[in-house]
């Protein structure tokens, strides 16, 4: 049986046979397209801010990649998820089910509402959000009254179900939306870190009634800071669209304002950058993909570990790659760490469950086991796609 300290300094050297001897950051962007050209050209036509032929030009192409008939852009991703939240109508006092297992934006744009997040345990196989555990809790826990859906132990009414795509791979979209038409619930996906990746050969964030991508400097397609809401609904598109431009009506030269709104769109130059990004995505996925092939081989040979893949009906963009550490080893987790730093390998746990977080303790739950499990055992493993551009 090998020691603990043999175990950390071979799964090390593995990661590195993958990664060659520079230092691996856990995800960098990749500028190899037009990314100069488009930003060039934003910048002479004038229109850098938050009008401009870009952000139009982006929404379009985004909406086309993924298949959904809108796409609204937004300077962020948790902006977006906010967005989408007031758009079902979510209110102070509500409750909107989520993983604990996911960012802490998905959990802070539910509190931005002036509402609680109601945590579900994830699955091992995917890393979603759990059915099964939704409908279990919403069969024996909640009542429909007038006005919607109550959570008997608090009083407060379930206002939408938010499923997360771990790391790029899709959670289980066609039970979780099956179980949320049982009850009547909007399915908000935040699809943040999965753009490129598909659900039975559906992109997702198409699914439920809202998509939501982020394109952070750390995703997979990157607009410095970005994000978007997709969806099929067009009422509900310009509703996004109008609340993200300061609910200004439009007119040439009035400026007037129906209601409250926020300053969210994504300003041109960003959307510049990401114009030319998103030409690049395909092959962004079949880099990550081939990398995931590479560790794969190599990891084959550590033991005590399992490499996170993609299930049967679902095609990943892996954006983060993941290893699970073994019962055994799982207090090494720190040292592992810590030991690739020394080499320069950037390695990284999963987010802490966000019921552990002090914002949300109070938050009700269900039964979190899998997340407490897993949350001690993942790490994320150098990811940038140019590790994977070479066979
Ligand atoms: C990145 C991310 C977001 C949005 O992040 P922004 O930095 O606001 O663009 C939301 N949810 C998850 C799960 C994410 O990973």
């Amino acid at each position: 049986m090998k020691n603990n300290s043999s175990f950390v300094s071979e799964l090390i050297q593995t990661i590195k046979s993958v990664t060659g001897d520079a230092p691996a950051a856990l995800h960098e962007p990749l500028f190899n397209g037009n990314e100069l050209a488009y930003t060039r050209e934003c910048i002479e036509s004038g229109y850098v801010s938050s009008v401009g032929a870009f952000v139009n030009r982006f929404e379009v192409e985004l909406a086309e990649t993924v298949g959904a008939k809108f796409a609204v852009a937004t300077m962020n991703g948790t902006s977006a998820l906010h967005l989408t939240l007031l758009a079902v109508g979510v209110k102070t006092g509500d409750e909107v089910i989520c993983p604990a297992l996911t960012f802490v934006a998905t959990a802070n744009a539910i509190s931005y509402c002036g509402a609680s997040p109601l945590f579900v345990d994830v699955n091992a196989a995917d890393l979603g959000i759990n059915y099964e555990k939704i409908d279990d809790f919403l069969s024996s826990n909640t009542e429909m009254r007038h006005g919607g859906l109550f959570n008997k132990a608090t009083g407060c009414r379930i206002s939408a179900i938010m499923p997360m795509h771990t790391f790029g791979h899709s959670a289980n979209l066609q039970e979780i939306v099956i179980v949320a038409g049982k009850y009547n619930l909007p399915v908000i996906e935040d699809a943040a870190e999965a753009l490129g990746s598909t659900y039975q050969n559906h992109h997702v964030g198409t699914r439920g009634l809202f998509g939501v991508f982020s394109f952070n400097g750390n995703k997979i397609v990157t607009t410095g800071g970005g994000g978007a809401v997709v969806t099929n609904d067009e009422v509900l598109a310009k509703k996004i669209k109008h609340l993200s431009t300061t609910a200004k009506i439009p007119h040439n030269w009035k400026i007037e304002h129906d209601e409250v709104g926020y300053n969210y769109r994504m300003p041109n130059i960003n959307a510049a950058l990401g114009c030319a990004q998103l030409e690049q995505l395909p092959n962004f996925v079949a880099a990550k993909r081939n990398l995931f092939n590479k560790y794969d081989k190599a990891l084959v040979n550590v033991e005590e570990i399992s490499f996170f893949r993609e299930l049967p009906d679902r095609h990943s963009n892996y954006w983060l790659q993941t290893i699970v550490i073994g019962e055994k080893y799982q207090s090494e987790l720190s040292s592992i760490i810590e030991s690739a730093q020394e080499v320069g390998l950037q390695l990284r746990p999963a987010w802490t469950p966000l019921h552990q977080l002090t914002p949300f303790m109070q938050c009700p739950r269900t039964d979190l086991s899998v997340t407490e499990n897993m949350a001690k055992r993942i790490i994320n493993i150098p990811s940038s796609a140019i590790l994977g551009l070479n066979p």
